[in-house]
């Protein structure tokens, strides 16, 4: 066993770069053409000769170490030698609802969220949520989920969350699956994630799980109360007032703790 640990660490750590393809790139047959602009990456910022190794990921969770056969300014090609399914997805998915925020808020939402875990996030439109972001066009979407890509690749994630388009709350309240509202108005006794977590019997290998977090304004009474009859467990995130990018990260990394992803 230890060998088999070792010969991974060693195929992991010879790697200098990781970059998620197209699956299309990797099921050519033959030698993997890497797509151009990974290519610019591997030869002149990373420097990276024949006989480097990089890491390509599919976004299934699967990794392919592929040894580079050809590093030019025509192109870059390489055989893959090996694949490995990525140890640090986490087992739970989650999906983060956050009402939408001002862009370079939920910029960093998106970053964070996938460092820690996100496999999802939802954006929706609340009664106080920032206007002018329920269009997210195909030129946000994209940057969107370059951020998700990028942030992916820093944390030696194999997947990237998915995006979703916004939609309005009362729509995904409707959707299937437990929810959790996190509300800074619920009193004294109100749950903690942990506790729900627990008491719904949650473990890492089942838990599909919804998160939700209202806009820098804050959910409505009448939200909270509709999130009620649709089943939603509201939650505390504790007896002070975070800001909705800083509780959407909190929440996150409490249920991931509480599901026991963290270690
Ligand atoms: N009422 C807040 C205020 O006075 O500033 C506005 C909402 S807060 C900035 C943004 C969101 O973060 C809330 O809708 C809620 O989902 C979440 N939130 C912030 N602090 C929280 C807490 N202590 N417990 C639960 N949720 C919290």
């Amino acid at each position: 066993v230890t060998g088999v640990i070792w010969r991974e660490e060693i195929a992991f750590s010879m790697s200098a770069g990781r970059f998620f393809v197209d699956p299309a790139v990797l099921a050519a047959p033959g030698e993997v053409i890497l797509p151009s602009e990974i290519a610019h990456q591997v030869r002149a910022v990373l420097r990276l000769r024949p006989g480097d190794q990089i890491i390509l990921l599919d976004g299934s969770g699967a990794a392919f170490v592929v040894a580079l056969t050809a590093v030019e300014r025509e192109g870059v090609r390489g055989q893959i030698v090996d694949r490995q399914m990525v140890a640090t997805e986490p087992r739970a998915r989650l999906t983060l609802v956050v009402g939408l925020l001002k862009a370079a808020k939920f910029d960093w939402v998106i970053q964070k969220g996938t460092e820690i875990g996100v496999s999802a996030f939802a954006p929706a439109i609340t009664a106080r949520s920032v206007s002018g972001l329920e269009e997210a066009g195909p030129a946000k979407q994209r940057r969107w989920h370059t951020i998700a890509v990028e942030a992916a690749e820093q944390a030696n994630r194999g997947c990237v969350p998915a995006i979703l388009p916004p939609r309005p709350l009362s729509e995904i309240l409707a959707g299937d699956g437990p929810i959790l509202v996190a509300y800074e108005s619920t009193g004294p006794h109100a749950l903690s994630i942990d506790a729900v977590i627990r008491s719904i019997g949650y473990t890492q290998e089942k838990a599909e799980l919804r998160l939700a977090i209202g806009p820098e304004g804050g959910l409505t009474r009448e939200e909270i109360a509709l999130a009620r009859e649709r089943g939603a467990q509201i939650v505390t995130l504790g007896p002070r007032i975070l800001r909705a990018e800083t509780a959407a990260i909190v929440a996150v990394a409490l249920a991931l703790a509480a599901l026991g992803d963290l270690g």
